[in-house]
């Protein structure tokens, strides 16, 4: 019988084939308690499970094709990283000492915990950095049970192409299992658009749905399924007709993109010839290679927090930040980078480096010491991330982005703080470019309604489109409950970029987006028509991007983007919107 289920898509395409399924590895674990004489022998078997573990992640690390996502390499590091971390390492072992727990027991207390303090955490990218912790402890635990640590394990042999793997979750490392096309897609009942399951699936073009709840349970082995990729959505044992309406798509899809490749050289310009820049939004250093691979002219948006948030017990220092940043902007060969400074807030892992109270127990984490905040609340580490940027911009073209800042005496605060980091390496005789240009996000729509403070104090402004949209219609970002009501075509939310736009062009200063919505080809027309000629997105989305870019005419956008802008009725605004896509 046919059904069809929903989710969140995170990799565009369409993928037809059967299903393969992927058991939740959750192992069920003994509780009991051990005398004082067993252990340093409990312990011994964790060092030797880890060990274990250790082992095969660098297997896992050198089988790694030279072509493969730069994430894949990141994602196994980021779980020997964890492997190592004293807050799982250390309070494991420190509850068999204390508690005499077994240390099966022991390390999945240990995870609960760790768990409950990522449950709170505020941006939604960090919260589910969860799940890599769980998977680590996963692979002890196997280890431990002496069984195969690899969540695919055998499942690749002998799998043909046809494949679309359904799970309950797949651990960022058993995605490398992925490579070379073994698989059309893959279908999963946890994750968010931000899980690195989704980011791998874009970064290897991988049809993918993600957050379908129960899949893993409502479809059997083999059955035939279809996963529609852009609208999220899985069709199990489809009807023919179905089936043969989506095979085709699949094959006009996969004409676009090899269409889409021919654009990667073309100039960036609008049929009347205006010139838009296509930035690409990063996480890692590596990342600068796939922004390179898809003819970004730059980095507009280098989100740093994650080099950040797999330090529990210290930030990196500045050699190693310093290092990263240059490593971002070599990368680049010599196309301008733009590091945004830390955006964490009410999260534990930076709790434990000195953050102080209040963290855990914010009633709103959303409106409380998040990005820019937290920074100026540690100076002394702020002064650490400044002083490693702007170390790596005489390596290259770098500007400074500063996230969520809402009041002037922030701004001002702030530039204090970079001439304060110029002295701090002038007075160690270390170079940076002195004319580092810096920005400031407009997310808040305090932000955007007082635009001149910003104008009048910083170098260029980069529009955060996914918190102008939480904070404009009072819409947690990561709330599923209230997903329907987070509306990028609002009129408010239009209104206050419009406003963004029109003031810094006034001024004379350079604006872009790097939101999703600058990703998002539907809208691209929308914001050419407002002004917008410097978007940042993810790498995957550029070419699609350019594609509408190359298409549009900014003169005959002007009269149906001013109707959208002055329509407040819903249809009037989605009748305005039809005239800007055939404009
Ligand atoms: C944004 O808010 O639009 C943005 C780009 O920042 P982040 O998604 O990292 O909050
Ligand atoms: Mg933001």
């Amino acid at each position: 019988m046919s059904f069809t289920l929903h989710g969140i898509p995170v990799s565009r395409g369409i993928a037809i084939g059967r299903a393969y399924l992927i058991a939740p590895a959750a192992l069920d674990v003994d509780h009991y308690l051990i005398g004082p004489a067993q252990i340093e022998g409990e312990i011994e078997r964790f060092r030797t499970a880890q060990q274990r573990v250790h082992t095969e992640l660098d297997a896992l690390r050198a089988d790694l094709a030279a072509d493969a996502p730069s994430e894949m390499g990141a994602f196994i590091n980021v779980h020997s990283m964890i492997l190592n971390d004293a807050m799982l390492v250390q309070e494991t072992i420190d509850l068999v000492r204390t508690r005499r727990y077994n240390i099966e027991w022991a390390l999945t207390e240990q995870l609960e915990r760790l768990s409950r303090h990522f449950d709170d955490i505020e941006d939604e990218y960090l919260r589910e950095r969860k799940a890599d912790i769980e998977q680590v402890v996963e692979r002890v635990l196997k280890a431990l049970a002496g069984a195969s640590t690899s969540t695919l394990g055998d499942a690749v042999h002998g799998a043909c192409n046809e494949m679309i793997v359904v799970a309950h979750d797949i651990a960022p490392a058993d995605m490398l299992q992925f490579k070379t096309q073994t698989f059309q897609g893959f279908v999963t009942d946890l994750g968010g658009r931000t899980s690195h399951t989704a980011i791998v699936a874009r970064s290897l073009g991988i049809p993918a749905t993600v957050g379908v709840q129960h899949a893993s349970a409502l479809i059997r082995q083999d059955d035939l399924i279809i996963v529609d990729g852009d609208h999220g959505i899985v069709i199990v044992d489809p009807a023919p007709i179905v089936l043969e309406e989506y095979s085709y798509r699949q094959s006009e899809k996969a004409l676009e993109q090899r269409k889409l490749q021919r654009l990667k050289f073309s100039p960036t310009q609008t049929l009347c010839g205006t010139k838009i820049e296509l930035c690409a939004n990063i996480e890692l250093p590596d990342d600068a290679h796939a922004a390179l691979e898809a003819g970004a002219t730059g980095v507009g948006l280098f989100r740093t927090e994650f080099l950040f948030m797999n330090h529990k017990q210290h930030l990196p220092q500045e050699e190693e930040q310093f290092d990263a940043y240059r490593r971002a902007v070599e990368g680049m060969n010599g196309l301008p980078v733009t590091i945004r400074t830390i955006d964490v807030g009410a999260d534990k892992p930076l709790d434990s480096m000195g953050g102080g109270d209040g963290y855990e127990t914010a009633a709103n984490p959303a409106l409380g010491l998040r990005a820019i905040r937290w920074s100026l609340s540690e100076p002394q580490m702020f002064l650490t991330q400044l002083r490693a940027i702007l170390r790596a911009s005489a390596f290259g073209q770098v500007k400074i982005l500063i996230p969520m800042l809402a009041h002037a005496q922030e701004i001002d605060q702030t530039l204090d703080l970079i001439r304060e980091a110029k002295r701090q390496l002038d007075d160690a005789g270390l170079v940076y470019d002195p004319n580092v240009r810096v920005g400031a996000m407009i997310e808040i729509p305090a932000a955007a309604i007082a635009v001149p403070l910003f104008l009048k104090r910083l170098d260029f402004l980069s529009i955060g489109t996914n918190d102008l949209i939480q904070y404009t219609l009072a819409i947690d970002r990561a709330d599923n409950a209230v997903a329907h009501l987070y509306d990028p075509l609002h009129p408010a939310v239009l209104h206050l970029i419009a406003l963004t736009l029109r003031e810094a062009k006034r001024a004379g200063v350079p604006v872009s987006v790097c939101g999703e919505m600058a990703g998002d080809p539907t809208l691209t027309r929308l914001l050419l028509g407002m002004g917008l000629t410097e978007f940042s997105m993810h790498p995957s989305q550029l070419l699609v991007v350019k594609q509408e870019v190359l298409r549009s005419n900014l003169k005959t956008l002007e009269k149906p983007v001013a109707d959208v802008l002055a329509s407040f009725e819903p249809e009037e605004v989605q009748a305005a919107l039809r005239r800007v896509a055939a404009a």
